[in-house]
């Protein structure tokens, strides 16, 4: 019988294959959580699940299309069936991608297939996760369901903005999952990043982002897991409605134009 603040409880990421993802599977995992790993790249959500088993602990991977109704109904049935029950839903299944940074620009150029890609998997997926992940949390009269937002949705950027738009829409869900489902123990929060702190970055844009942070260090995978594995416990039973900066005080700070 696994201890920790999570023992007993299942828990669904979904983008666990990979990166961010797949750092807050395994922390969930390490606090005592049986964690579903959903991801639309199968193969990935398999080796995280099973990496966690080594370990001794509960995980399974599920093929998920987060996009998709039906993979999502299918994902959700499935892991209430060999789990019995549903307690965390971690939203995190985004796209990005290098390649749509070229083509899903600013407003005049963009491509709008990218665009709508960024809104059906960041913005629809999380909506479809919680419309379904939430009947089952209602029956155990408890939940905890996560968003994963971005400084990103807050200011303005050059391109991603099929990215940068999916991530504002996403702010509104914490409180919705709040406002709606509170009552019936229900909570909803969201944590926000900054640059996603695992990403490899060009020694120039690296200098710019360690001057911006308020912090010594750039943030970790782990520092990012833990704030969520704070919102899934019971340690953050009073929070809920709200979003959870997590990105080293770069979005609180304005950059300093002189030389010190
Ligand atoms: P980051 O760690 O910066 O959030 P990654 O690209 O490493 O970004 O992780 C995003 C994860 O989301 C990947 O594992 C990817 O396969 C997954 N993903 C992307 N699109 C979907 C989707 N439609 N459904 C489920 N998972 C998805």
């Amino acid at each position: 019988m696994s201890m920790g603040k999570l023992a007993g409880r299942v828990a669904i990421v979904t983008g666990g294959g990979n990166g961010l993802g797949a750092e807050c599977a395994r922390v969930l995992a390490e606090h005592g959580a049986s964690v579903a790993v959903a991801d639309v790249d199968g193969d990935a959500a398999n080796r995280v699940a099973e990496s966690i088993s080594a370990q001794g602990r509960s995980a399974f991977g599920y093929r998920t299309d987060v996009s998709s109704e039906e993979d999502v109904k299918a994902m959700i049935a499935q892991v209430r069936e060999k789990f019995g029950r549903i307690d965390v839903l971690h939203n995190n299944a985004a796209v990005l991608n290098a390649d749509q940074r070229q083509r899903d620009r600013d407003l005049v150029n963009l491509d709008m297939e990218a665009f709508d890609r960024a809104m059906a998997v960041n913005l629809r997926g999380a909506v479809l996760c919680t419309k379904y992940a939430i009947p089952v949390m209602l029956e155990q009269g408890k939940g905890s369901v996560i968003f994963a937002t971005s400084g990103l949705g807050m200011q303005g950027d050059m391109s991603l903005t099929g990215y940068a738009t999916s991530k504002a829409a996403l702010m509104m869900l914490p409180r919705l999952v709040a406002s709606q489902y509170g009552k019936k123990g229900i909570r909803g929060n969201a944590v926000q990043i900054g640059l996603a702190p695992q990403h490899e970055m060009p020694a120039p844009l690296l200098e710019i982002m360690r001057d911006n942070h308020c912090t010594a260090e750039l943030g970790t995978p782990r520092q990012i897991a833990d704030v969520v594995a704070f919102l899934a416990s019971d340690e953050s039973s009073f929070v809920t409605g709200t979003t959870l900066v997590a990105d080293g005080g770069f979005s609180s700070h304005t950059p300093s134009l002189v030389a010190m």
